[in-house]
């Protein structure tokens, strides 16, 4: 996972000036997805939310699709977001312990005004569905954001987010 942009030493002012302009370039250039966006307020969902316990009592309730808000996600928007599919090289890494397996999920990007959130849902040109991890690490080059990282969950054909309308 990366996490920062790691500098020998302090660069130009210029760079970091132009840093959040290059990043949008970028970005722009990455492949449209599909993006909901998960509920986080409104109404509670009336078919699955129970008031005693506080909680979604079924994750697969076609009504909120498990998140427990009416709905579910905002409606659907076209963003730019680069995904990059694990590869055999960034598995495996030398440490000072020995050579060790290292868990790379499939990570996404995008610039800092799209405001991805955890378990946000995205849909690839190919019609994949992953939902956003807990983490969304937002990079940034001296106090000015750059990027969004963030792990995504690609999800199983038979998963409720499939059952979330796409158009
Ligand atoms: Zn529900």
């Amino acid at each position: 996972m990366v996490t920062g942009i790691k500098y020998a030493k302090t660069p130009p002012q210029k760079y970091i000036d132009q840093a959040p302009r290059q990043t949008e370039w970028l970005a722009e250039a990455q492949p449209s997805v599909k993006l909901r966006r998960i509920l986080t307020s409104g109404t509670r969902c009336p078919d699955c939310w129970d008031n005693v316990t506080q909680s979604c009592n079924n994750p697969n309730c076609l009504t909120c699709y498990g998140t427990g808000w009416s709905g579910g996600y905002a409606a659907q928007e076209s963003v730019k977001v680069g995904i990059s599919q694990p590869n055999m090289v960034d598995q495996k890494a030398w440490t000072a312990i020995g050579f060790i397996q290292v868990e790379m999920g499939i990570v996404g990007w995008c610039a800092p005004s799209v405001n991805i959130k955890p378990r946000d849902m995205i849909v690839d040109g190919g019609g994949k569905r992953y939902v956003v991890a807990e983490q969304v690490n937002n990079v940034g080059l001296l106090g000015t954001a750059v990027r969004q990282y963030f792990e995504l969950e690609e999800r199983e054909i038979d998963d409720i987010t499939y059952s979330v309308p796409i158009t």
